[in-house]
């Protein structure tokens, strides 16, 4: 039923089974490679590796090896943009940066890494610049975000964002991640994976617009459309770090970085 892999075909999405009509519902991308991998796959061997080492990570950011949460994903999220090069995510695209995540949530435990990286990589001039800009773009609105907080309605709907708010993430400068080595599991994973959302049948391109297009264009080319690798085990893993504090990432930053300390 499944073809074999070329070696030419490595860093292709492997060829889809040729029984099933166009309009047929997504594969996902691990059922695929299951029924077809009897040689070495790259993203095969990615996924294997992530699926062993997942269950065992115990830091985010620490080791940078096998237990490391981060470099465990870096991993798997490389190899997937290797199997997909029509893929936008990548250097010079920080479109998922831009909107709407001035009001992006994240937990405390994934804060954590991103205010250790400003304390720790950062020097006291990029830190005070960094202050400046952010005070001076989120200022403004810090009672209206300390109220949407409160309200704690994830994700925000897109009216309830303050008129005037910046569109992206404050960490977001000349267009590059300022936080780049600590960035959360959302930044590291979003565009290149699937999504199974609870109390759903059929999983989703985890992606911008822009890039959902672009990468369903291009997982439709030989057939069927397949899905990426999920994105559920990453998470999964990810809940075991969680203190289950989020906080909108303003509001973790005025608590940590008071402006007269810097
Ligand atoms: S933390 Fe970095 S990668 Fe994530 S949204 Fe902000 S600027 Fe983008």
């Amino acid at each position: 039923m499944f073809g074999r892999l070329k070696r030419h075909d490595r860093l292709k999405p492997p060829p889809l089974p040729r029984e099933l009509p166009p309009r047929e519902a997504p594969l996902p991308f691990e059922g695929v490679l299951a029924n077809l991998v009897q040689e070495p796959h790259p993203l095969g061997d990615a996924m294997e590796a992530a699926r062993t080492d997942l269950p065992r990570v115990d830091n985010m950011g620490v080791t940078g090896d096998a237990r490391d949460l981060f470099a465990v994903t870096d991993r798997l999220s490389a190899a997937i943009q290797q199997a997909f090069p029509e893929s936008l995510c990548g250097a010079g695209c920080s479109a998922c940066c831009q909107y709407p995540v001035g009001l992006f949530d994240i937990d405390r435990a994934e804060w954590e890494v991103i205010r250790r990286h400003i304390r720790e990589a950062w020097t006291p001039r990029e830190r005070s610049e960094f202050l400046e800009r952010f005070e001076r773009d989120f200022g403004p609105y810090r009672l209206k975000l300390r109220i949407l907080d409160a309200l704690m309605t994830f994700p925000l709907p897109v009216t309830s964002r303050p008129e005037g708010l910046p569109l992206a993430c404050p960490f977001l400068k000349d267009d590059r991640c300022s936080v780049y080595a600590a960035r959360p599991i959302v930044c590291r994973t979003f565009g290149l994976y699937s999504v199974l959302r609870s109390g759903r049948k059929e999983s989703h391109l985890y992606a911008c617009e822009k890039q959902a297009v672009t990468l369903n264009e291009a997982l439709s080319k030989e057939g069927p459309r397949i899905m990426p690798p999920s994105v559920n085990p990453i998470r999964l893993a990810l809940v075991r770090f969680l203190s289950f504090k989020a906080r909108l990432i303003p509001l973790w930053v005025w608590q940590d970085f008071p402006r007269d300390r810097g």
